[in-house]
């Protein structure tokens, strides 16, 4: 999905999926996708210290397997972790069988009742069977910082203009989205604070 905010018809074609938690509390739910990696993740950590902010880590099973210690420095920070497949494959294009089993390989690694499916599809069978393992954490704010088109300003400004109440977030901790990220995802915490917003775990 390369839009910041997906509508109504795209998310009913996931059943169950959750989208934004809507709620009288004033919080959103930051979250970051493709980690860990020792280049990006700590600095991310280092970050979400300063402003007191917990946040949950949809993580590559493979980066897992490669950067024990990075992963191992989420979890002891007291972030929340999902499972984000182990190889981030794509669910339109893989048979469900060998998909469900990459998601399950990537369990052997990161402990978690959440998944958030990459590139945020996935096929109807893969849902079924996926969704009574875990619960499917989609986004209500994709940030596109990612996006070599996009500008830190343009990333921030994504925030601005998208999150409300129960917003679930997306930044990415990849070398990708590593120059954006790093230039407007303190800005979006900052901002949001400065809204009233809290910031809770999912
Ligand atoms: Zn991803």
């Amino acid at each position: 999905m390369f839009i910041e905010s997906p509508p109504c018809y795209y998310r009913i074609l996931f059943p169950g999926a959750i989208w934004r938690i809507p709620g009288e509390e004033k919080c959103v739910y930051l979250t970051f996708d493709d980690g860990p990696i020792p280049e990006v993740t700590p600095w991310v950590l280092d970050i979400l210290d300063r402003y007191g902010v917990k946040a949950t880590f949809f993580c590559v099973g493979d980066n897992v397997r490669k950067h024990p210690e990075t992963f191992q420095m989420v979890l002891d920070r007291g972030h929340r972790v999902g499972n984000h497949t182990f190889n981030h494959i794509q669910g339109v294009g893989s048979w469900s069988r060998l998909y469900v089993e990459n998601v399950e390989k990537a369990s052997e690694y990161i402990h978690s009742n959440l998944f958030r499916p990459p590139h945020g599809h996935m096929r109807f069978p893969q849902l079924l069977r996926l969704r009574k393992k875990y619960k499917i954490i989609m986004w209500d704010v994709v940030t596109r910082d990612y996006s070599w088109r996009m500008t830190p300003e343009d990333v921030f400004n994504n925030v601005k203009k998208h999150a409300r109440n129960g917003s679930i977030i997306v930044f990415h901790d990849s070398l990708k989205a590593e120059k954006n990220m790093k230039e407007a995802m303190p800005r979006a915490i900052e901002w949001l604070l400065s809204e009233g917003y809290q910031f809770k775990l999912l």
